[in-house]
């Protein structure tokens, strides 16, 4: 086939756009990018080849080769890996796969880019980062028994795809580096920069015939070895986050059941939080072989900010990714890595609360939906959620236990009112009479409150919304509704008739200082619920 020219995506052409023009800072991070990749591809190449030895061809000396040549100012990373077709280098460099991508990069604008550079960081450029050092990048790439393909961009609007020849299998990613750039081809520059992103890669990185990277798995080692830098560096590197994590839990279980796991808790909520499919992004490892970064067995979804990886050395090695799900040991693994995730959260709120209130900031909202998730731990998640309340100033925050040391003791439930904002939730007239009582009502903000909260007891309370039913009548409110309810019969016949809008209108003693309000039954959907069930399409 000839020479054939496309035009990228509309969201890659933007996000070059962005990378060309706005990303000034950590250039240098193209290179753990693009190590990255050729990892990926390395591993995939070794999974595919451990039940099918025959599409390896004998290339089983697995690693990257880092070539710079100064004369013509290129430098090129070369892999073994599974390589590329044509269909599918047009598809993985010239899209951009994840869902809400389009409308992120919309609402990236390229000055905030020039002055966040870690808002890009948590989307992840990946490959597409080597435009920020180079005016033109070409790939040339083969498969297993297949023909090699060359793919070549200015990171522009278009690129070209074309035929070609290649002798060994896997991927060559050739970058001719702007003006300015000829540090990338420095030697004692490029073994600092992979000493710094990659020195953990298993696979060994040559450059000038020399392996770089000392090969050895941070997770592997004891943690008193290792420093917050180098922790920080790999989970820059997994995450391909451009911001230190804000907690990094390294886990060793030894004996029944033995795992290593390398877990971190991101700074920054992603972009896709709410967007994407809420899967775990844990890394699994098989005695250091890579196996899936999808692997849903091993963390709950309310867990999915999680990045890292963990080591699991009693699998069997040719367990297939569709037969993980029924490993019995991988539950263990996951119940051991959810306790410790919860146990590191708790201790961070007590010790730190103002790192805590970030983690909560970012994550809260992903964590509460663990309540419905996972009855086993639903205490001690709800342990950990902050509410704003009738009784804390706007922005402060408070916690169940708070919550239940400044109950009076005559008061029975846990009340909460679900709302969009605490402006609206303040001025609801479903709190009047509560406030009346110096009853504390908790501002429940995220969507997902009105969800899980319902079905929540904590320390034997019960979580009770305040725009349900009547709350709380006494002896002698409920005798003055009754003589009201005589009283006014007429009128709230008349307004049952005439109000279709309604399912009906009753004589309430919950009002102070307004003269109506609308409430639910227990069987509604509220507002805020129909509002969700909509903009999940139902
Ligand atoms: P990500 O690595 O997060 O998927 P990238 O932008 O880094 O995103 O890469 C996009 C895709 O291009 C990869 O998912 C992979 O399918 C493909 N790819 C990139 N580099 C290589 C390589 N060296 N060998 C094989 N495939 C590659
Ligand atoms: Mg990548």
């Amino acid at each position: 086939m000839a020479q054939s020219k496309r035009k990228f995506r509309t969201e890659v052409s933007k996000l070059l756009q962005i990378i060309v023009h706005s990303l000034y800072s950590h250039k240098e991070i193209f290179l753990r990018e693009l190590i990255s990749n050729a990892g990926d591809a390395i591993d995939k190449m070794r999974y595919e080849a451990l039940n099918n030895p025959d599409l390896a061809e004998g290339d089983t000396e697995w690693g990257i080769t880092i070539t710079a040549d100064k004369e013509n100012r290129t430098l090129t990373i070369s892999d073994n890996g599974i390589g590329m077709s044509r269909d599918e280098i047009a598809e993985n460099l010239g899209t951009i796969a994840r869902s809400g991508t389009t409308e992120f990069l919309e609402k990236l604008r390229e000055q905030d880019v020039k002055e966040h550079p870690e808002l890009i960081g948590q989307f992840g450029v990946g490959f597409y980062s080597a435009f920020m050092v180079a005016d033109e990048v070409t790939v040339i790439s083969r498969p297993p028994q297949q023909p090699a393909v060359k793919w070549r961009s200015k990171g522009d609007e278009s690129y070209t795809i074309e035929d070609t020849e290649k002798d060994r299998r896997g991927t060559d990613v050739i970058l001719h580096l702007n003006e300015g750039e000829e540090e990338f081809l420095e030697d004692h520059r490029l073994k600092a920069l992979i000493k710094k992103f990659s020195d953990f890669m298993e696979h060994p990185i040559e450059l000038e015939g020399e392996t770089v990277n000392s090969r050895k798995a941070l997770w592997l080692r004891s943690k008193s070895d290792i420093g917050d830098e180098e922790y920080h560096e790999f989970y820059k590197s997994i995450a391909h986050d451009f911001e230190d994590p804000l907690e990094t839990i390294h886990t060793i279980a030894e004996g029944a059941l033995e795992f290593r796991a390398v877990l971190f808790i991101p700074s920054r909520r992603p972009y896709d939080l709410f967007h994407a499919e809420p899967k775990s992004n844990l890394h699994l490892y098989i005695q250091r072989v890579f196996i899936t970064d999808e692997c849903e067995e091993l963390l709950p979804s309310y867990l999915r900010f999680i990045k890292g990886v963990v080591d699991a050395s009693d699998l069997p090695l040719n367990v297939s990714r569709e037969m993980l799900q029924h490993v019995p040991a991988l539950n263990k693994i996951r119940n051991n890595l959810v306790g410790r995730v919860l146990k590191t959260l708790k201790e961070m709120k007590e010790k730190d609360f103002d790192r805590y209130r970030r983690f909560h900031d970012s994550f809260g909202a992903v964590l509460k939906e663990g309540l419905a998730q996972d009855f086993s731990n639903r205490e001690k998640i709800a342990e950990l959620l902050l509410f704003e309340s009738t009784a804390t100033d706007p922005g402060d925050v408070t916690t169940l236990d708070a919550y239940l040391d400044g109950m009076p003791s005559d008061q029975e439930e846990i009340y909460y009112l679900a709302g969009s904002s605490r402006e609206m939730l303040e001025h609801s007239p479903h709190i009047e009479p509560l406030k009346a009582r110096s009853r504390e009502v908790l501002f429940m903000t995220d969507p997902v409150d009105e969800f899980v909260m319902p079905s929540v007891e904590y320390k034997g309370k019960k979580l009770v919304a305040v725009n349900r039913d009547e709350v709380e009548e006494t002896e002698e409110e409920k005798q003055s509704r009754e003589s009201k309810e005589k009283d006014y019969a007429g009128l709230v016949d008349l307004f049952n008739e005439e109000l279709d809008a309604v399912k009906e209108v009753r004589v309430s003693s919950r009002l102070r200082e307004s003269a109506c309000c609308l409430t639910l039954d227990r069987e509604s959907m509220t507002p805020q619920m129909e509002l969700l069930m909509k903009q999940m399409g139902q």
